[in-house]
């Protein structure tokens, strides 16, 4: 189906009427003044959009408590069918209120708007997802010694938090928050310092679907204040973390002096591997759009192109023309590419840029003049890149891909696992038996054949092995995540 014209998707550059302060704290159900604030801006313009909370040590406390309360309270005391319900209804307000978040998202975070509305919608599902399984996770019974009953109860956690970051706010909020509430948890929430306006707006749709006072607990702020200290907080049992490595790293460290478990979600670098047998009409705009969509800042994006040297110069040549076609613009205009989130994203893909030089140069998409004084910086196409080039090795996160030749299947994989990373990994080639073979040998934690994300579906378990990070979220694989597991042995005789 044809796109309707540019003019049609574009919305106002303002924020629309919140129903609530969105520099409150929301602890217990209701909404709390904070004692400090940080700035908010729009990534297109530059422009101020007002002040969240900087959550403090002392804000996180008190999220806890309220956590805490509602577990000993109602929120403790609901069957798995009420949660399923408030999800449910949770994920139907979330559908009418589409429109609004996406354009709260495509202000505060820079993403352009029908990318922004596809995580709003992506969220809504999540609920719809979650809040269908909830009543569905049962325990097991085990054959034992004679005279014995043993079964198994999957109970929540208790406390859990959630620390998130800026680049998908809402799918993050979804899988995570989604998944622990529909086992019966508790959260506190730290969304990202640049992103904390939609999380908020979730906050206000749980309470108006009924979702019990302190079972979900919002503490906007500084990683390294309101971050850290819900991370080593010892009244937290199960800590999620969507982030970067060092970031994960520490995460983990002050979480295991509690001994509690942690589920990082981390970085990638992400290949796409195109054999000689590749449908290219098929796998150009994934080659090309997983590697550009939210301006590259996708933990998962295919920021590495391996492709068969019998086909690079056919590769190269329309992945070039691709990135020619692409609008580059502020997020409300809903281009192809938005501004970065800040100015330290910019300098770094712009550090990466000037290390790149020596490389060849296969396409540039830069920002039309006349843009706002937003965070932009063009799309850059490289190739041949050699592997163990830091293009090739670290992630840029930023709109920026490399094409990496190879001549043997054996050679594709080396250089595909060649990372610290192992996220996502997708092949091209309609050759079923090397499907099935790689399938098995590529080192990530979601293997793609023929497409690259499957359309990102909620049901999919996501999660990476290596630099990538451990445990899994998204699908039902996170409901064991978000529960532990009890064995019951009753002697009978
Ligand atoms: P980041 O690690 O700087 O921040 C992530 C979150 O951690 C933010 O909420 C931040 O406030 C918080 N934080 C920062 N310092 C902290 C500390 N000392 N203690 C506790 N919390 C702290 O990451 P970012 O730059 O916001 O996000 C980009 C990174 O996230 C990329 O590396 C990307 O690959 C990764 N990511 C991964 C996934 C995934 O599912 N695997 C998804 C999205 C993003």
């Amino acid at each position: 189906m044809a796109l309707p014209p540019l003019a049609q998707h574009k919305a106002p550059r303002m924020l629309p009427d919140l129903p609530f302060d969105p520099a409150c704290l929301f602890l217990g159900g209701a909404w709390h003044a904070a004692a400090d604030h940080l700035p908010v801006s729009d990534p297109s313009t530059g422009q101020s959009l007002g002040r969240i909370a900087r959550g403090q040590a002392s804000d996180i406390d008190a999220a806890v408590s309220a956590a805490q309360s509602a577990l000993a309270a109602d929120w403790g005391r609901f069957t798995a069918v009420e949660r399923g319900r408030i999800l449910t209804r949770l994920g139907q307000l979330v559908h009418e209120h589409v429109d609004t978040l996406a354009r709260i998202e495509a202000l505060d975070v820079g993403k352009p708007l029908g990318q922004s509305r596809a995580d709003a919608l992506a969220l809504a599902r999540y609920c719809e997802f979650y809040g269908g399984a909830a009543d569905k996770v049962h325990g097991a019974t085990i054959p034992y010694l004679d005279g014995y009953t043993v079964y198994t109860l999957r109970e929540p956690h208790g406390v859990t938090g959630h620390i998130v970051p800026w680049n998908y706010p809402m799918q993050i909020i979804g899988r995570s928050v989604g998944a622990a509430l529909a086992m019966g948890n508790a959260c506190v929430l730290k969304p990202a310092e640049d992103a904390c306006l939609t999380a908020l707006y979730v906050a206000h749709l749980a309470q108006k679907a009924g979702l019990p006072a302190g079972a979900l607990n919002v503490v906007p702020g500084l990683g390294t204040e309101a971050g850290a200290a819900l991370s080593a907080h010892p009244g937290v049992q199960h800590i999620s973390f969507t982030g970067s490595v060092d970031t994960g790293a520490a995460v983990q460290q002050a979480a295991g002096r509690n001994v509690v478990p942690v589920t990082l979600e981390l970085g990638g670098k992400s290949p796409q591997l195109v054999f000689e047998d590749a449908d290219l009409d098929a796998a150009l705009p994934f080659l090309v759009n997983a590697g550009l969509q939210n301006a590259g800042q996708t933990c998962s994006a295919a920021s590495r192109i391996l492709v068969h040297a019998s086909r690079l110069d056919e590769v190269s040549d329309r992945m070039a023309a691709a990135y020619a076609a692409k609008t580059i613009g502020a997020a409300s205009d809903d281009p192809d590419i938005g501004p970065l989130i800040n100015a330290r994203q910019k300098a770094r893909v712009l550090s990466y840029l000037e290390a790149a030089a020596d490389l060849p140069l296969l396409a540039k998409a830069a920002p039309p003049d006349g843009l706002p004084d937003g965070h932009y910086v063009p799309a850059c196409l490289f190739g041949p890149v050699p592997p163990e080039h830091p293009l090739a090795q670290q992630e840029v996160f930023g709109p920026v891909q490399v094409i990496i030749p190879f001549a043997t299947e054996d050679e594709a994989v080396r250089i595909a696992n060649g990372t610290d990373y192992g996220l996502v990994a997708s092949l091209w080639t309609r050759d079923g038996a090397r499907q099935m073979r790689l399938a098995r040998k590529l080192r990530s934690g979601q293997v793609f054949i023929n497409n690259y994300g499957a359309g990102g579906g909620v049901e999919l378990p996501f999660g990476g092995v290596g630099k990538s990070g451990h445990g899994r979220e998204k699908g039902f694989e996170a409901l064991y995540g978000f529960s532990t597991l009890k064995t019951v042995a009753a002697m009978h005789g």
